[in-house]
């Protein structure tokens, strides 16, 4: 897939393979979830957000994968899950689901042309694994940043998700890869697939989600169908190149937004829209399969603007906001200034929000709007 010589070509080839294995790990787990309604699997943390089987056993398996293939105990990796709940005694249940999940999915590394443990691991080794992804990043040396799985609300309900893995280098984001389960490769299919209400009975009827995946300065991002293990990953002759779209009229232009509203302000964006002149009602969309839409030229624009108090953290943009830049779109925040990824797990000195386009002409537009609306804004 890439020039041997290229930096960080093997970091980035790892990170491909591993996050194709955990989609596969998050397909079978969704599917058991939709199936038997087993809330046995969901767990609400302290900020009452939700945590599954599949947010652990991704982060444990990552984890694991990454600490073998570079530099063992001493990797650097900063996640979204830790240890806390799932080792208090009343999750023993899910605690052995993680590990027998992340032990079928380790066994089938090789056939991802990955090495994999000699034995199963333990229920220790599990969590030990969880637990070493406890690095805060910052601006010197390499981090790799992890959501084991964005959008578990999406999960849980049989929508969207992602799985998404980049490295930081010296507080920039050098590689980004972005697992998308339910995000077919064909053209159009976001918006097709937000028309249909997802239940489990068209789940086995439908296409193969992609993972999309770029380097920092390429000028390329790419993109394949999801591989499973009973084929061999052929990275070089099932990936595309993408690209943003090349529409910048708002009147045309397709934007998307999160569709919780906890965290984001959906009227002010609402009010952005109407002073750009979009004309198309928002895509809401779970997790950073928004910027996986601007990246592949499906949606021309991605906003959000938080709620005052609520902090962006690092593993929720990183992989998405490379794919876009390297797709040929721009990513800032609400005041124009790119994200500044090397200052630990928040994204610190933020301001306002989140706005990602598909060109600069549009970015003007809405960036200007932004200045003209937040006067007369309550947020
Ligand atoms: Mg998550």
């Amino acid at each position: 897939m890439e020039n041997d010589n290229d930096e960080f070509s093997k970091e980035l080839n790892v990170a491909v393979r591993v996050v194709h294995m955990v989609c596969s790990l998050c397909q079978k787990v969704q599917k058991q979830l939709l199936s038997s309604n087993n809330s046995n699997q969901i767990k609400s943390k302290d900020d009452d957000s939700l945590v599954t089987v599949a947010d652990w056993s991704v982060q444990a398996t990552v984890s694991w994968m990454l600490s073998e293939a570079f530099g063992g105990q001493n990797i650097s990796i900063v996640a979204e899950e830790d240890v806390q709940t799932l080792s208090e005694p009343e999750s023993s249940a899910q605690l052995g689901m993680v590990v027998s999940a992340v032990n079928e999915c380790l066994a089938e590394a090789p056939k991802f042309g990955l090495k994999g443990p000699n034995e199963a691991l333990g229920a220790t080794q599990v969590l030990e694994a969880i637990n070493r992804c406890n690095s805060t990043g910052g601006p010197v040396g390499q981090h790799w940043v992890l959501d084991p799985v964005d959008g578990t609300l999406g999960f849980v309900r049989g929508d969207q998700y992602a799985i998404a893995l980049a490295m930081i280098d010296d507080g920039e984001v050098a590689i980004g890869v972005l697992g998308c389960p339910n995000y077919p490769v064909r053209d159009d299919s976001l918006i097709k697939y937000s028309q249909q209400c997802p239940v489990m009975s068209e789940m086995s009827s439908r296409e193969e989600g992609c993972v999309m995946y770029t380097r920092k300065g390429s000028g390329k991002a790419w993109m394949q169908p999801l591989i499973h293990s009973d084929k061999r990953l052929e990275l070089q002759n099932s990936a595309r190149t993408i690209h943003v779209s090349s529409i910048d009229d708002p009147a045309l232009a397709t934007f998307c937004e999160p569709v919780e509203k906890t965290n984001s302000n959906h009227s002010f964006s609402a009010g952005i829209a109407n002073t750009v002149g979009l004309r198309k009602q928002p895509l809401r969309v779970y997790s950073m399969v928004k910027y996986a839409a601007i990246a592949r030229g499906e949606a021309e624009i991605y906003m959000k603007f938080a709620r005052a108090g609520y902090k962006e953290k690092i593993w929720d943009h990183a992989a998405g906001v490379l794919l876009v830049q390297e797709a040929g779109g721009v990513v800032t925040d609400a005041g124009g200034t790119p994200l500044d990824f090397s200052r630990g797990i928040y994204l610190e000195g933020l301001d306002r929000g989140i706005v990602a386009c598909s060109g600069l002409k549009l970015h003007e537009k809405i960036i200007e709007a932004v200045y003209a609306s937040w006067e007369s804004s309550n947020l």
